[in-house]
């Protein structure tokens, strides 16, 4: 006999990990090991547009955990199984193949996946009963179907969600949504002599998924160097930006743990980078952000336990959610990642490529080929826009801003639909994640939840100004633009963009304004 903790592409660690943990007392309960198992799905890789790196970088991380449970004698057994449809049937059978009476998972909010659960539930009823799966809540501080409206109803506004949302943090102790779960319990070392489950341990993560490969050798040295994978690396991340001073030149693919990459602060309240960013984070030309983004989205680190560190900066060790303080701002941030869970769990539609705003559906949009690539290669002629496609493309990332600038720019400038802008952040983000993705492709399409209302457009040269005043974000990542001084840096003129041989806009911005207006006033007219 043996209990079963089921791993899953949003909780790669070992660490404060709600359904290990409990597999983990019920294993020791029940005296029996304890198996981790994770299953490898292409076809759910392919229906959630999955990129090459996000695939690579939950393998690398896999790695990772697979060598922190055997240090414990726990096996990971990890599979490739390729029809999502038999994929519960499969999992029963290795549950029966292991006389495993007990099964642990955090849920994942998706539609699919919320299915797939509930037949692998069903399938194990049908069965006999033999298996008990167990599903919690882990991915979000606190867990959607808490924060309601007085009518019982899911938040489609973050200002009173935020304002719901925080008395829920106040309970102490072990009740409380920041509380960390318990490390698992190493097995016995004898397990390793079992002849079931001692074999388990020789099974390796692979280096690649069929489809998912990253080809290009460059690519995936520099997705590494970036990203590296771990629960340490998260943490030194975390580290990073709560302890060390952000700089300018550090925009790019730089490696985070190394030492340069770091400039230690004595005043991390000041002068850090979580000190500043009330009033940087926004900024474009200096590295303000935690870039947790990819750790949190895999799970590679919880954002309780991320709350939990920023409370060590804090007077009386309080958690911090104003507006006033920049631990505060960042933990709203936080805040925003539970939110878009909350309204992918509790309306299912956003998860089917449905918007939000049902009258929204029969929006107008242009199917001019040209300018989807355009706006994928960073060819947009407007260097903000451009700049940050091509950190997308080189780094898997993206500054929050400058993806609400280029998402603005493609729903409402180019007037193309946003599931197209959607699918490629998917393709090519490290951190895709759907809540997050599709809460902010319908926040700019003006289509989701709280959205930006339609009218109020943004205008992408002003907001160049704004957020890299001095347009080091743009030299750094638009090389023919690398020797322009001055404001020039933000709209070059095109005498001076033929010279160096930049594109022209492909759009006037004003007359693209005054079209997505007509056609978000009167949805299906035009
Ligand atoms: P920080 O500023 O340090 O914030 C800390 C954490 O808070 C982030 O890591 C993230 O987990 C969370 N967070 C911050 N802002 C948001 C937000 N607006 N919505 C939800 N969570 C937030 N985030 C993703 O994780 N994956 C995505 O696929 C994704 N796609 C996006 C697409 C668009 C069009 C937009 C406008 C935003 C998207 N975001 C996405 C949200 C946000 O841009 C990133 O989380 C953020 O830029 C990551 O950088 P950081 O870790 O340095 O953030």
């Amino acid at each position: 006999a043996a209990v079963v903790y089921w791993m899953r592409m949003e909780d790669l660690r070992a660490s404060d990990n709600r359904a290990l943990a409990l597999a983990s007392a019920q294993a020791r309960h029940d005296g029996v090991p304890l198996l981790a198992l994770f299953v490898l799905s292409p076809q759910d890789y392919v229906a959630h547009d999955r990129g090459a790196r996000r695939v690579d970088f939950t393998l690398r991380n896999l790695q990772s955990v697979r060598a922190s449970l055997a240090a414990k004698h726990i096996p990971l057994y990890t599979t490739t199984h390729a029809p999502r449809t038999t994929l519960p049937a499969r999992v029963l059978a290795l549950l029966k193949q292991w006389g495993a009476a007990r099964l642990y998972a955090n849920i994942e909010y998706e539609v699919d996946e919320l299915r797939r659960d509930v037949r692998l539930r069903e399938l194990a009823e049908a069965d006999g009963g033999g298996v008990a799966c167990t599903f919690v809540h882990d991915r979000c501080i606190v867990p959607p179907g808490q924060v309601l409206t007085k009518d019982g109803r899911g938040y489609s506004v973050y200002s009173p969600f935020l304002r719901a949302w925080i008395p829920h943090l106040t309970p102490k102790g072990e009740d409380s949504p920041l509380a960390c779960a318990p490390d698992p319990v190493p097995n016995s070392a004898a397990v390793r002599g079992h002849p079931v489950y001692g074999a388990l341990f020789e099974s390796t993560v692979p280096e690649y998924v069929e489809g998912f490969a990253m080809d290009d050798p460059e690519e995936r040295e520099r997705m590494r160097i970036c990203w590296p994978a771990g629960e340490d690396a998260a943490g030194q991340v975390l580290d990073r930006f709560l302890h060390t001073m952000a700089r300018s030149s550090q925009l790019g693919a730089v490696d985070p743990l190394k030492e340069g990459a770091r400039v230690p602060t004595k005043n991390p309240n000041r002068d850090s980078r979580v000190g500043k960013y009330k009033d940087e984070r926004d900024r474009l030309d200096a590295d303000t952000t935690s870039r947790l983004s990819p750790y949190l989205a895999a799970g590679v680190i919880s954002a309780r336990a991320c709350v939990r560190a920023t409370t060590e900066l804090t007077a009386n060790k309080k958690i911090d959610v104003s507006r006033d303080t920049g631990v505060g701002r960042w933990n709203q941030e936080i805040a925003w990642r539970d939110f878009y869970n909350h309204v992918l769990a509790l309306f299912p539609r956003v998860s089917m490529g449905r918007p939000f705003q049902e009258k929204m559906a029969d929006v107008r949009w242009e199917s001019e080929g040209g300018h989807l690539q355009a706006w994928k290669d960073g060819r947009t002629g407007v260097p903000v826009v451009d700049a940050g496609m091509r950190q997308a493309r080189a780094m898997g990332w993206m500054h929050n801003r400058v993806r609400m600038i280029a998402a603005m720019y493609l729903t409402k400038d180019l007037m193309i639909d946003w599931r197209l802008g959607e699918k490629h952040f998917m393709e090519t983000l490290v951190d895709g994640d759907l809540a997050s993705n599709n809460g902010g492709w319908q926040w700019s399409a003006s289509t989701g939840v709280d959205p930006a209302p339609y009218f109020r457009i943004f205008n992408p040269y002003t907001q160049s100004h704004k957020v890299d005043p001095t347009g080091e974000y743009i030299r750094n990542f638009v090389p023919e633009l690398a020797k322009v001084r001055g404001e020039e840096i933000h709209q070059p003129p095109p005498g001076l963009a033929d010279k160096l041989g930049y594109p022209r806009p492909l759009v006037d911005h004003n007359e693209a304004r005054q079209r997505a207006i007509r056609r978000y006033k009167n949805p299906g007219a035009e």
